[in-house]
């Protein structure tokens, strides 16, 4: 049986979010307006625009709050998942979804620094991914095996893994650039 909780070496670049990329704040902004006046560390209300776009529903294994279109792209990503990796559904959890604050990046020394720009969880637009209630830890260059395999089902739905931030990220999946513009052409966040 796979040990998807087995730390590996993070992938390269090259091998993942292929033809993907992180949704940038410019487009965030304009697509959906800002989420709140200002941020903190912790998560604060959605107060903007868009937020009676955001809902809380299950998407199999967890309950999430979310942007509604995000949510249910969530549902599909499980659904496939349940199918063809059973184990691994069986596993996963969530250590949020909507939380309007401001970026955490964790230092060398361990410590946590925030960044100067809001997260892409803000917009309700970004999942961090638990396995057996575990987070993957942030900027070490390892990932949970587990979250390798779950990233080619995120990736094929047009989501970014964090894997391959500067700061690796293994937990962290959010809606690529390409995947918000679509839906935005498409009419689903009018
Ligand atoms: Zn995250």
């Amino acid at each position: 049986m796979t040990d998807y909780l087995d730390l590996i070496p993070k992938p390269k670049a090259s091998t993942v979010n292929l033809g993907l990329s992180s949704p940038k704040l410019s487009t965030l902004r304009s697509i959906l307006g800002e989420p709140r006046p200002d941020y903190t560390g912790s998560c604060q209300p959605i107060t903007g625009s868009f937020k009676k776009r955001i809902v809380t529903r299950s998407v199999g294994p967890f309950k999430c709050t979310g942007f509604d279109v995000a949510v249910a792209s969530l549902a599909d990503i499980m659904l496939a998942v349940r199918k063809e990796v059973p184990d691994l559904y069986a596993i996963l959890g969530t250590a949020g979804m909507a939380c309007a604050r401001k970026v955490k990046i964790k230092q060398k020394d361990g410590s946590i620094k925030l960044g100067k720009n809001p997260s892409n969880h803000s917009w309700g637009l970004a999942v961090d991914i638990t396995l057996k209630g575990a987070l993957d830890e942030q900027g070490d260059d390892k990932c949970y095996r587990g979250l390798l395999i779950l990233s080619r089902y995120f990736n094929a739905a047009g989501w970014y893994w964090g894997v391959t931030f500067p700061t690796e990220d293994g937990m962290h999946f959010e809606v690529a650039e390409s995947t918000l513009r679509r839906w935005k052409k498409d009419g689903m966040l009018d």
